[in-house]
């Protein structure tokens, strides 16, 4: 009887110990950011809070110049962060090369982009791009200008609707 009684402790405490660690297991994967681990190109310089939210890093890659219409650079979006609302008069090209997130136009529900994807942004279009709440982001962006125009930044995307575009499957 005391035998059965000590056993049905021991496997009382076993399920305990095993509820408990498939608990913290669900939460490192869904609390702890993710950080890109193989960089092409080396951070630079930090995205303004004025037209980003969250951490984001810029590396230019390409000035615009006498042939070249357009600027090349390297957006790294930290888990959570995303640009404000913006357009481009020329629109954009976006190849994402580390991790996932989204890619919204106003009024439309938001796309899961990924590593490998491309995007081509249209001119005029209000839109936003950034990382997802539990992945960090990469991407190439490829931007023509209009004379020396390429980006009109708009409002912050709210938590609303960050939150809402990470229901998107
Ligand atoms: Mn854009």
């Amino acid at each position: 009887m005391k035998n059965i009684a000590i056993l049905s402790m021991m496997y009382t405490g076993i399920l305990i110990i095993t509820s408990l660690s498939s608990l913290q297991a669900q939460n490192t994967n869904n609390m702890e950011p993710t950080m890109p681990e193989n960089n092409i190109f080396p951070k630079d310089q930090r995205g303004s809070a004025d037209y980003f939210t969250g951490t984001v890093w810029v590396t230019p890659l390409l000035d615009k110049d006498s042939v070249n219409n357009f600027s090349i650079g390297n957006v790294e979006f930290e888990t959570g962060a995303r640009a404000n609302w913006h357009t481009h008069p020329r629109g954009q090209v976006l190849i994402v090369t580390d991790g996932q997130g989204f890619y919204q136009e106003k009024e439309k529900p938001a796309q899961v982009i990924k590593k490998g994807d491309v995007i081509n942004i249209p001119p005029n279009v209000e839109h936003w791009h950034g990382a997802s709440a539990n992945s960090s982001l990469v991407h190439i962006a490829i931007t023509n200008f209009e004379n020396n125009e390429y980006v009109t930044w708009l409002a912050p995307v709210t938590d609303l609707e960050f939150n809402e575009a990470n229901q998107t499957k």
